[in-house]
């Protein structure tokens, strides 16, 4: 990845800016300023995006598993049965032994001995993934996401129907 990706991809993609789709600033709720390194780093990505049988480095790693939690917590029921629910925060313990990023892990472990899962809703389990989320977000100094935009992200698509 070029220099340029340094202007970082949680900064163009968390307006759902990815690469293949230009949409224009406007619609973005971007100044030009904003959206011209965006414009730069997402030609970067289609660059080295195109191979897609490589191994993953922890970057997209993080992306798809993200991807894979939130999308999981936007799935998950309204009212969870006691055994669903007890399920949910095994699977997210064991997670935490075996997400193949040696100090992500680690951290991750730590952070749970505090932060219990909350498993008992769909709205609980995705406002925590969205925090956990956070958490990592600042520890390497990404801009934090708004929770209440989760279900938009995640699951209903833009409010403004850009995803349809
Ligand atoms: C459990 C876990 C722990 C990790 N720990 C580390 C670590 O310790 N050190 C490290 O360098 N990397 C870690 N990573 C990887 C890191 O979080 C990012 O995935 C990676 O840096 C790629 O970032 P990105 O900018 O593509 O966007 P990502 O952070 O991967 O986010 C993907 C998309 O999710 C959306 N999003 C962003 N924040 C939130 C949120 N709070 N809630 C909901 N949606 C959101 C945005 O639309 C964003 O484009 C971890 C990943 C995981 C899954």
């Amino acid at each position: 990845m070029t220099g340029i990706s340094l202007l970082g991809p949680s900064f163009c993609t968390q307006y759902g800016y990815f690469p293949g789709k230009h949409m224009p600033p406007q619609k973005l709720q971007l100044t030009m300023v904003e959206y011209l390194p965006c414009l730069i780093y997402n030609s970067g990505l289609q660059e080295d995006e195109s191979r897609t049988d490589c191994p993953l480095d922890r970057e997209l790693l993080g992306r798809n598993t993200w991807s894979f939690l939130h999308t999981m917590a936007a799935y998950y029921p309204e009212k969870p049965t006691l055994k669903v629910q007890s399920e949910m925060t095994q699977f997210i313990g064991l997670f935490s032994k075996f997400f193949p990023c040696d100090d992500c892990a680690k951290d991750l472990q730590k952070s749970l001995e505090t932060n219990v899962p909350q498993t008992k809703s769909r709205h609980h389990l995705s406002q925590w993934f969205c925090q956990m989320h956070n958490q990592v977000n600042r520890k390497i100094g990404k801009p934090e996401f708004d929770c209440s935009k989760v279900d938009e992200r995640w699951r209903d698509g833009w409010k403004d129907g850009s995803c349809e």
